[in-house]
């Protein structure tokens, strides 16, 4: 399903082309914000240059680079923020593609430094699993690789305090979809928690199912939501409470009765 080969120079360009257009037309950034690369080798990558809107790129002007930032190829220069992308190749050996973007709600939600890991939706536990929030860092700086770090092994999406998010797969369609599954997820939470103030979790045991889907998918990645367990005691105790109000009512039913015959 996923491919297990490296992109070529041509196809790594035109797919990045491909996806700031996505990008950019779904919202997910703004003027020249975001950036994108794929891997084409081991130790080599194809990104965006800095300066250009994401929506309006073409081929020519990708950069290639090593993972020590070194610029191979393009005439162009790389983003600042391409020291993220270049610490989740050297991390993610599985990694061949990173997508870094300011999508407005999940954003909103890396402002408000809370993480997206409410279990409300299987997809979200499953393409997702928990979206930590890395520390604020300051942008264009080694902060800002060193702040996600942590998270690369067992993750593969990220909220940037105060800046965005960041996701990585093992191909550009694959990294771009949890990007779009992870503004969708901010969106359903934002509704459902903060409109409708009502929201079901799912509990450990409909957690876990999902866990186990998405071993058999071959994502090994996400971690796992914090959910509760559904106990029997607790449906018991509150049955237990409501045959508790049923008896005293009854009994005082019964003394009025009583009291009037
Ligand atoms: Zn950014």
């Amino acid at each position: 399903m996923y491919q297990k080969k490296y992109y070529s120079d041509f196809e790594a360009k035109k797919l990045i082309c491909d996806i700031g257009k996505r990008v950019y037309n779904k919202n997910f950034v703004a003027a020249n914000d975001g950036n994108i690369s794929v891997r084409v080798g081991p130790d080599t990558i194809w990104t965006t240059p800095t300066g250009v809107s994401k929506g309006f790129m073409t081929p020519d002007m990708m950069v290639k680079m090593n993972l020590d930032g070194k610029i191979l190829a393009g005439n162009r220069k790389p983003s600042s923020e391409v020291k993220m992308h270049l610490r989740v190749y050297k991390e993610s050996e599985e990694t061949n593609a990173v997508v870094h973007a300011h999508p407005p709600v999940a954003t909103s939600y890396a402002i408000a430094g809370i993480s997206l890991e409410k279990p409300v939706s299987p997809e979200a536990v499953v393409l997702l699993g928990r979206v930590p929030v890395a520390p604020y860092a300051t942008p264009s700086t080694e902060e800002v690789p060193d702040s996600i770090t942590p998270f690369i092994k067992d993750h593969h999406a990220v909220l940037l305090a105060n800046h965005g998010a960041l996701t990585w797969g093992r191909d550009l369609i694959e990294a771009y979809y949890r990007m779009e599954s992870l503004e969708h997820y901010a969106l359903m939470l934002t509704y459902s928690t903060n409109i409708l103030n009502k929201a079901n979790e799912l509990n450990c045991n409909q957690i876990s199912d999902l866990i186990e889907l998405r071993n058999r998918m071959g994502i090994k990645t996400g971690g796992v939501p914090p959910c509760e367990i559904q106990p029997k005691q607790e449906a018991s105790s509150k049955q237990a409470v409501i045959e508790e109000i049923v008896a005293k009512v009854t009994k005082r039913v019964m003394e009025q009765l009583q009291k009037g015959g």
